[in-house]
């Protein structure tokens, strides 16, 4: 409307539009501010011909106002623009028309805002009509685009299931909420949509959250900063969704009034996921440890029968007893390890300390048997300053563990089995230790299967290996301040495997306290 007033005051129509030959009696000063204008002004008779165009008018639509002057602009315009003869119709019997209309100019498609304007004399007979556009291509365009990308964000959203968006004018706490975010919120989506203060979303966050996540909003409306923020909803049936949101505050463009909108993305399922996953992985761990139990008891056990067969074969009573004694102590460990598994993680209260070369002498002793028919050859290497104090248990668990894979390296071949004791101090504090070290003449390991001794449940040896042994020793060396190495070779001219253990000693009192 404000342009057409605008072309009222240039064109003092009553001067100008009188008759037909209104063309020739418009003043120049005032034909060439007309001409300059961005916009097209034309006048057309109560026959639709045309006694006006300006220059605007010419270029728009691709011909000299000679072509058009006195001819209708049925002629001019052809069939193209219809609906723009309608209008001039409709404003010859006095309804002012505005409508856009969209125009193929030689510079390119246009989008105009069209006005007709009845014009009358001084009888109010309708003498004409002033036809007035201009150009709005760009803002239609710009509307377009944001249309666009609007649809384009609510496609977004709907596909992502469960995506709902707000927008919170904090000034005025009024929160516009999309339908996804208004039914997660437990707000009608009618309210949601023109708006409702922020304690009816709020007000159905689960109470152990609530707090947190309001001190979050308001830390970020007084920071003017980001927000992020998990936590869960209590839905109306009484179930719990957890969800996820992202907003922003900002100043509005007045510099007065806070604008804060966000996304909010439903993450139950991914948290019912996670929670699965912790179950499992306890599980799994409960699991390992109950194999880890087994394992370790095979140990003794086995040592327990391999005595009962050198009982029953022995000829003299002292030996009978010596090898009953050493089946009672195994049983004893038996129990101990099944405590001492069951408490690995928690606490480390070993009550008893051993000399390394009582140690070694009691493995020995222990896999007589088996050494024997393996025909395994076993040289001891225990020097008299390795005299420190071991924690017995773990320790020996440690040892049995690797001379059980060193038999078995070398079960099919025989082979040498090295034992060796060697006070040193620890390379890292100085503090002083032993190392103890177990090396075979066995198959070896090749790098791929060093890559992955230490894992759970490795294993080489098919049903008859738990793959557990080598992982539980290095648990338990690292649980005493241990290091646990090893190096091997499969070069068949010196084949075999070197496990070294450094422990430090411990004080009997540190082991009784
Ligand atoms: P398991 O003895 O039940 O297989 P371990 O954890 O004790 O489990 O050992 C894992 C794997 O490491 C064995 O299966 C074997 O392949 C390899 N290994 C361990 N010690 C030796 C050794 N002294 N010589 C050759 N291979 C060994
Ligand atoms: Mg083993």
């Amino acid at each position: 409307m404000r342009h057409v007033e605008s072309v009222q005051e240039f064109l003092p129509l009553n001067n100008i539009v009188p008759s037909e030959s209104a063309l020739s009696t418009v003043e120049p000063r005032l034909r060439a501010m007309v001409d300059a204008l961005p916009a097209y002004i034309a006048y057309v008779d109560t026959e639709l011909r045309y006694t006006m165009v300006n220059r605007t008018y010419e270029e728009w639509f691709g011909r000299p106002a000679s072509e058009m002057l006195g001819r209708t602009v049925g002629e001019v315009l052809g069939d193209s623009l219809r609906n723009v003869q309608e209008h001039l119709k409709a404003a010859l019997k006095g309804e002012t028309q505005r409508f856009e209309a969209r125009l193929r100019t030689v510079t390119g498609d246009r989008v105009l805002f069209v006005v007709h304007l009845p014009d009358r004399d001084e009888t109010g007979a309708i003498r004409g009509v002033i036809i007035h556009g201009h150009d709005v291509t760009d803002r239609v365009l710009a509307e377009e685009q944001l249309r666009l990308s609007e649809e384009r964000l609510r496609l977004a959203l709907s596909a992502a299931d469960g995506v709902g968006t707000w927008d919170w004018d904090v000034t005025a706490d009024l929160v516009r909420a999309d339908p996804t975010f208004a039914r997660l919120y437990g707000v009608p989506l009618s309210r949601a949509a023109i708006g409702a203060p922020i304690a009816a979303f709020t007000r159905n966050i689960h109470p152990e959250d609530a707090e947190r996540v309001g001190e979050a909003i308001a830390r970020t409306v007084e920071a003017c900063g980001d927000f992020a923020a998990e936590y869960r909803l209590l839905m109306e049936d009484g179930t719990v969704r957890w969800v996820f949101a992202r907003g922003r505050c900002t100043l509005a463009e007045n510099g007065i009034s806070h604008r804060f909108p966000g996304v909010v993305i439903d993450i139950t399922a991914r948290k019912q996921g996670e929670e699965a996953l912790l179950q499992t992985e306890k599980l799994a761990a409960v699991g390992r440890l109950a194999s880890s139990i087994a394992h370790e008891i095979n140990n003794p056990l086995e040592s327990v029968v391999n005595l009962l067969y050198l009982i029953e074969s022995s000829s003299t009573e002292t030996e009978t007893r010596t090898y009953a004694h050493v089946a009672q102590d195994e049983l004893a460990r038996v129990s101990q390890i099944v405590t001492q598994t069951l408490r690995f993680f928690k606490q480390s209260t070993l009550p008893s300390v051993i000399r390394p070369a009582e140690l070694i002498d009691s493995i020995v002793t222990l896999y007589r048997g088996r050494l024997a028919n393996s025909a395994i050859e076993v040289k001891l290497e225990i020097r008299d300053e390795a005299s420190g104090l071991l924690c017995e248990g773990e320790v020996r668990q440690i040892l049995n563990n690797l001379v059980g894979n060193a038999i078995d390296a070398m079960r099919e071949h025989g082979g040498q089995l090295t034992l060796r004791a060697r006070g040193v101090s620890d390379e890292r504090n100085g503090g002083k230790g032993v190392r103890l070290i177990v090396a075979d003449t066995g198959t070896g390991m090749g790098r791929e299967t060093l890559n992955h001794i230490f894992e759970p449940f490795f294993t080489t040896k098919g049903a008859r290996g738990t793959g557990l042994g080598l992982w539980v020793s290095k648990q338990l060396s690292e649980k005493n301040h241990g290091r646990l190495r090893v190096r091997s070779s499969i070069d068949p001219r010196r084949h075999g495997t070197v496990f070294s253990l450094f422990l430090p000693y411990v004080s009997a009192e540190s082991v009784a306290s």
